[in-house]
């Protein structure tokens, strides 16, 4: 049956699905000689310099293969941080390879192809929720889940057969907001998808915990150069060395590597040792799942850093999340927390907390964290999400 079902997917689909079983055996060299034939021709065509989005925006056609309409049509990347860029995808293909690689991931949560989703993400084209047959795939907009709506979304979620739910990292505790947390512990839920953003640290192990429900998470970006799956046994994240090359670089940022990407595409834009902007921990020793590059962490976007006391430029991510304040009921006080910067090595914690908690404890430990920057603690009832229902962690007011 499951074959069948693949069968529908498509022929790319089907190829890549074994492609990515093949590589999961490779040594270190198998990799490098799958990968050596495809960045010689990139570098044969573009040249080996590092690229940035401005690359691709001046000058969109020398990076386009195959640039005919039907064959490739036109991605716009979504314009929350920075300037959007739009950039040429295969039609037919493109979807196939992303679901074959995708499938993989959620397999971590025991997702097989076409089993049931519900989607929680930014679209309003159908009201409160609709219907993808073949997705198979019911899509919950987070824009019209307005107040007097959620008795219906609750109503409903109740008449679902087993379910997996895919969230954005930073919505998955909104759609448990508004579902209410009782009423998410009878749903049933078989499985977590989460990815595109990173998790603070500690909140999925949390969540896995508590709630017993697995989740998948990935990285991976709207240029599609190259994914990663998080890793169940070393926790990292596993680049797939046949969907495309990465590269951490040095960067000015403190603990921060660059993820430098090239893509493995035939048709539309090809992206050649592409700063994704976005920024990494290396990984240290290795992993018994397999030789794939890996990284120990996604510290998330270079645009989300802020300047500290010395004018030196950090991560966020790092300090703000680090593993010591997993432990211990700390995270369970705070709902929800953003960080403002309007000067360098000033930070505005925005927090929105349970009314009993030990505001001086939470000071203390947002302190240890960040002593390269002066904290300035505001309590606040609700912090305002993106139209799409993502929390924004960092606003850079500089
Ligand atoms: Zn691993």
């Amino acid at each position: 049956m499951t074959l069948v079902r693949e069968g529908l997917l498509g022929p790319s689909y089907l190829y890549h699905r074994r492609l990515i079983e093949q590589s999961k055996t490779w040594s270190p060299d198998q990799i490098r000689a799958y990968q050596e034939p495809w960045l010689g021709r990139l570098a044969g065509r573009y040249g080996d310099a590092v690229t940035d989005k401005e690359n691709y925006r001046r000058d969109p056609r020398r990076y386009a293969r195959w640039n005919v309409p039907l064959l490739t049509h036109t991605v716009r990347t979504s314009g929350t941080t920075g300037v959007p860029l739009r950039f040429r995808a295969d039609t037919l293909a493109r979807r196939q390879k992303e679901r074959a690689y995708l499938f993989d991931i959620w397999s971590r949560a025991g997702y097989a192809p076409n089993d049931l989703r519900v989607h929680y993400r930014g679209d309003a084209s159908g009201g409160l929720f609709r219907f993808d047959r073949l997705e198979n795939v019911w899509v919950v907009s987070p824009a019209a889940t307005v107040e007097e709506e959620l008795g219906r979304l609750r109503t409903w979620l109740q008449t679902l057969p087993p379910f997996f739910l895919h969230v954005y990292p930073s919505s998955l505790f909104t759609f448990i907001d508004l579902v209410g947390e009782d009423l998410f512990r009878r749903l049933p839920v078989r499985g977590v998808l989460a990815g595109s953003e990173s998790f603070p640290a500690g909140e999925q192990a949390r969540f896995e915990k508590e709630f017993g429900i697995r989740i998948a998470h990935w990285y991976g970006h709207t240029e599609y150069a190259v994914l990663a799956y998080q890793c169940r046994e070393c926790h990292g994240f596993h680049f797939y060395p046949t969907y495309g090359h990465v590269e951490l670089l040095p960067s000015d940022i403190e603990d921060g590597c660059r993820i430098v990407a090239s893509s493995f595409n035939r048709m539309g834009t090809q992206f050649v040792r592409y700063d994704t902007s976005d920024l990494a921990v290396p990984a240290a020793g290795s992993c018994p799942a397999d030789h794939f590059p890996r990284a120990s962490a996604v510290v998330g976007r270079s645009q989300e850093t802020f300047v500290d006391n010395a004018g030196r430029k950090r991560s966020l991510f790092g300090y703000a999340f680090g593993e010591d304040l997993d432990h211990g009921p700390f995270w369970d006080q705070i709902r929800d927390v953003q960080f403002v910067q309007d000067r360098p090595g000033f930070l505005r914690v925005r927090l929105v907390a349970e009314p009993w908690v030990d505001k001086d404890q939470i000071r203390r430990a947002f302190e240890r964290r960040l002593p390269m920057a002066e904290l300035d603690f505001e309590y606040v009832p609700v912090i305002e999400r993106s139209p799409s229902g993502k929390r924004r962690y960092f606003v850079n007011a500089l």
